[in-house]
C-alpha cells in the first residue's frame, strides 16, 4: 500500500466533538479526490441511517467470523459494539485513485499506522469536555446510558491523542475545516 500515491487520513476524536459536520464539509469540497471509508459495525442502525451508506450494519457472529479470517485492516470494540475496516475495501479505494479517510476510534488508529507508515493521523479535539457534553446532547441521538458510556471514553481518547501526528481543536468549524484542508494538502504533496 506504501508504493500507492493515494493516501490515508485517519480522523479520531470524541463522539460528539463534530467529526461528521467537519468531514461533510470537507467531502463536499474535495468530491474529486477523496472518499470516506465505509465501516463495518454490529451496532444498530440510528434513525435515517442506511446500510452501505453511513455503515455496513452486520452482526456479531459474522463480524467475528471476518476477524478469525483477517479481513480487516483494523478493528475494534468501542462502547459494546464492534467496528472495523475490511483491508480489500480500502486497497480497492486507494489504488482506484481516492484519497481514503477513516474515521475510527484511537484504538484503531493506531493498528492501521503500525501497518501504514505514511497514514496521517488527525486528532479532532474538543475545546472543553462541558462543551463536548452539549454538542453530544444536542445532537439528540443517544440515550442518556448511551451519553454517559460516551462521556467515559473522552479522557482516554485524549490521553492516546498525544500519539497523533496532528491535532485539530473544533472551536470554530470553519477555523477546523482550514486546518484539516492543510494538513491534507500537505500531505498528499509529499
Ligand atoms: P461526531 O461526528 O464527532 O460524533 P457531530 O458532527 O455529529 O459529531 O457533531 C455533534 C454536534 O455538534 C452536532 O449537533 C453539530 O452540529 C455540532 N457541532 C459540530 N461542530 C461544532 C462547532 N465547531 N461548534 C458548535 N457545534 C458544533
Ligand atoms: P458511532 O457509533 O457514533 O457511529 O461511532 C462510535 C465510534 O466508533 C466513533 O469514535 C467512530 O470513530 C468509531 N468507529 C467507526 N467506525 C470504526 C471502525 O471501522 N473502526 C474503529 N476502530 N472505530 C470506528
Amino acid at each position: 500500500m506504501e508504493s500507492l500515491k493515494t493516501k490515508l487520513f485517519i480522523i479520531s476524536g470524541p463522539s460528539g466533538v463534530g467529526k461528521g459536520t467537519l468531514l461533510n464539509s470537507f467531502l463536499e469540497q474535495h468530491r474529486d479526490n477523496v472518499r470516506l471509508s465505509i465501516s463495518f459495525t454490529t451496532r444498530k442502525p440510528r434513525e435515517g441511517e442506511i446500510d452501505g451508506v453511513n455503515y455496513f450494519f452486520t452482526n456479531e457472529e459474522n463480524f467475528k467470523i471476518a476477524i478469525k479470517n483477517n479481513e480487516f485492516l483494523e478493528w475494534a470494540k468501542y462502547s459494546d459494539n464492534y467496528y472495523g475496516t475490511k483491508e480489500a475495501y480500502v486497497y480497492k479505494k486507494l489504488s482506484e485513485g481516492y484519497n481514503l479517510i477513516l474515521e475510527i476510534d484511537t484504538q484503531g488508529a493506531f493498528q492501521v499506522k503500525k501497518k501504514i507508515k505514511n497514514a496521517s493521523l488527525i486528532f479532532i479535539m474538543p475545546p472543553s469536555i462541558d462543551e463536548l457534553e452539549k454538542r453530544l446532547r444536542g445532537r439528540n441521538t443517544e440515550t442518556e446510558d448511551a451519553i454517559k458510556r460516551r462521556m467515559d471514553f473522552v479522557k482516554g481518547e485524549i490521553e492516546n491523542s498525544k500519539n497523533f501526528d496532528y491535532v485539530i481543536i473544533n472551536d470554530n468549524i470553519n477555523k477546523a475545516l482550514n486546518e484539516l484542508t492543510s494538513i491534507f494538502n500537505k500531505n498528499i504533496e509529499e
